[in-house]
């Protein structure tokens, strides 16, 4: 007997449980099931962030990242108080250390104004050096609202939330999703332990976005790339030099923030992630490789046509992944007085970042929907920030979609 769901989700990751967790908030009687492929939820991207809760500082005005960052932090910090999940509302500085820096940097600000962040401020070196000691910058921006806190403890509540409120719902994990089957009235979605009848599917599977919407049976135009990111840990002699969180202006070219400063909530101080595109979606050891990833993302042209655009970018970041003295010459940007011996070797995440077939990023959360699906097909940062809300837009889009009031 298979067991039947009204919604399946797959992908256990911060989206997709924030999802399962607000549709069930609102609809207490459906059965939902997610799916999850590790032993464990959270195992990639939410498990492997800088745990940082964003503002919404930097996000075009009017975009969904910068509207779903700004309530999504708001709703999680209440979420956190709520159900005392360890976080600390600590504030951070973006730094200019060059003229070249300002323009953009006043962009940001005005970005951060518009999208109504609360709290922000502009502020000169004097005002760094005491929020900073260590920094040295021509100019900042004081961002009051940015907190810190683990987007794995936040996910483990949500599962838990789910488990004990809908007692009808359950989330598996070693439960990896190979295909689907479709009927007139419902899906079958196989895995290796066991086949799941659900009417409505909704899939959020990170790194594997585009391949799971695929084999749901959409044909996505983008493809999702790896980019690793690699951080140092401050060593017990450098961790004084950071307070809280330290971020550069960033290239406005690319929608990473640049190598940052972060305390981390249960202790130390990390020193990351740099970008690096990987031959490994799931790789998180500076060698590893798999033959079908690379493959898949050398055969979608716009991977070449980003590669081309940006082959010194890339370059660049790769010689970095491998030298612990031209990370250090970054940092230094920021903490002149960094030395080789403030760093020791921390771990790494990889992003998932939706290339078009242009070769652009693209920058912000796409979400699409088609017959009985939902696919959400771009979450990069501040996806783990923006999780409430964007489960609440999927809730709303599958009220719709799926007709269920
Ligand atoms: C280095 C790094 C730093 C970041 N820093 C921040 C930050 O400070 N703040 C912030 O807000 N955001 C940050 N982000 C972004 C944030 O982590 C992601 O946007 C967010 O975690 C995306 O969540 P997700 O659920 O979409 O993806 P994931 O967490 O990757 O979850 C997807 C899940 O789907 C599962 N899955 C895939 N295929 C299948 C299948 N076939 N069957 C079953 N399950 C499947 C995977 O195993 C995985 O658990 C960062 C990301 C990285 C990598």
């Amino acid at each position: 007997m298979k067991d039947s769901y009204d919604i399946i989700i797959v992908g256990g990751g911060i989206v997709g449980l924030a999802s399962a967790y607000k549709l069930n908030t609102r609809y207490p009687d459906k059965k939902i099931l997610v799916l999850e492929k590790e032993k464990e939820v959270a195992a990639h991207q939410t498990g492997h962030n800088s745990g940082v809760i964003h503002s919404g500082l930097y996000y075009k005005p009017g975009s969904y990242k910068a509207k779903n960052c700004v309530d999504g932090r708001r709703e999680l910090v209440a979420f956190a108080k709520e159900h005392k999940i360890q976080h600390d509302i600590c504030g951070k500085i973006v730094v200019a250390t060059k003229e070249s820096e300002l323009a953009h940097m006043n962009k940001v600000f005005n970005n951060g104004l518009q999208n109504d962040v609360e709290g922000i401020e502009m502020i000169g070196p004097d005002k760094i050096k005491e929020i900073e000691p260590y920094c040295v910058g021509i100019s900042g921006i004081w961002v009051p609202c940015t907190g810190i806190i683990d987007y794995a403890d936040v996910a483990r509540k949500y599962v838990e939330l789910i488990r004990a409120k809908f007692p009808q719902s359950k989330v598996l994990t070693e439960h990896e999703v190979k295909a689907f089957e479709k009927h007139t009235d419902y899906t079958d979605v196989v895995t290796p332990k066991g086949t799941f009848s659900g009417k409505y599917i909704i899939t959020c599977a990170g790194l594997q976005s585009d391949r799971v919407a695929r084999l749901e049976g959409v044909k996505p135009d983008s493809a999702i790339v790896g980019f690793r990111g690699d951080y140092f840990d401050l060593s017990e002699k450098g961790l004084h030099k950071v307070k809280n969180l330290i971020y550069p202006v960033p290239n406005p070219t690319f929608p990473f923030l640049g190598v940052h400063f972060t305390r981390m909530i249960h202790g130390g101080t990390e020193c990351g992630p740099n970008a690096v595109f990987v031959f490994k979606r799931e790789g998180y050891n500076k060698t590893d490789f798999s033959f079908r990833d690379t493959a898949e993302a050398l055969s979608f042209g716009g991977t070449w046509k980003f590669g081309i655009k940006h082959w010194r970018f890339a370059v660049d970041e790769y010689r970095r992944a491998f030298s612990k003295r031209l990370f250090l010459d970054r940092l230094r940007g920021l903490i002149p007085s960094l030395e080789m011996d403030d760093l020791v070797p921390g771990r790494a995440g990889v992003r998932a970042m939706a290339l078009a077939p242009e070769g652009e990023m693209i920058d912000d959360f796409r979400i699409e929907a088609k017959g009985n699906a939902i696919h959400i097909l771009n979450a990069p940062s501040p996806a783990a920030t923006a999780s409430l809300a964007i489960g609440k837009a999927v809730e709303e889009m599958a009220t719709k979609q799926f007709n269920l009031n």
